[in-house]
């Protein structure tokens, strides 16, 4: 089975608590659904090979024609930004009230 399946699993949000579980749409999470913080745990996206580990605030929403809307979050130790995919037609999607207010 391939790498990113197997790290396809759910964890505990660093920022507000709650219990997130894997996405079910085939993609991997790497942010919390309800308030959409993420963890800066790649340096390539899905790669889990950065050592920062800090809270990534979410600072802004793209469009893009390809993959759809993403989601901006800088890091809030090392001040990295990255984009990362809305998550929609799965278990748990993102809060599109909080999503909107970036
Ligand atoms: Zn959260
Ligand atoms: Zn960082």
């Amino acid at each position: 089975m391939s790498r990113r399946l197997k790290e396809n699993t759910g964890f505990i949000c660093q920022n507000c608590g709650c219990e997130v579980v894997a996405l079910t749409n085939g993609s991997y999470r790497n942010h919390c659904p309800f308030c959409l913080y993420s963890l800066h745990v790649d340096n390539k996206p899905g790669d889990r090979n950065s050592l920062c580990k800090g809270l990534m605030r979410p600072t802004g929403l793209t469009y893009n024609s390809k993959k759809g809307y993403q989601i901006t979050h800088s890091c809030q130790c090392c001040g990295v930004s990255q984009r990362n995919k809305v998550a929609t037609n799965t278990l748990q999607e993102d809060d599109m009230d909080e999503i909107l207010l970036l």
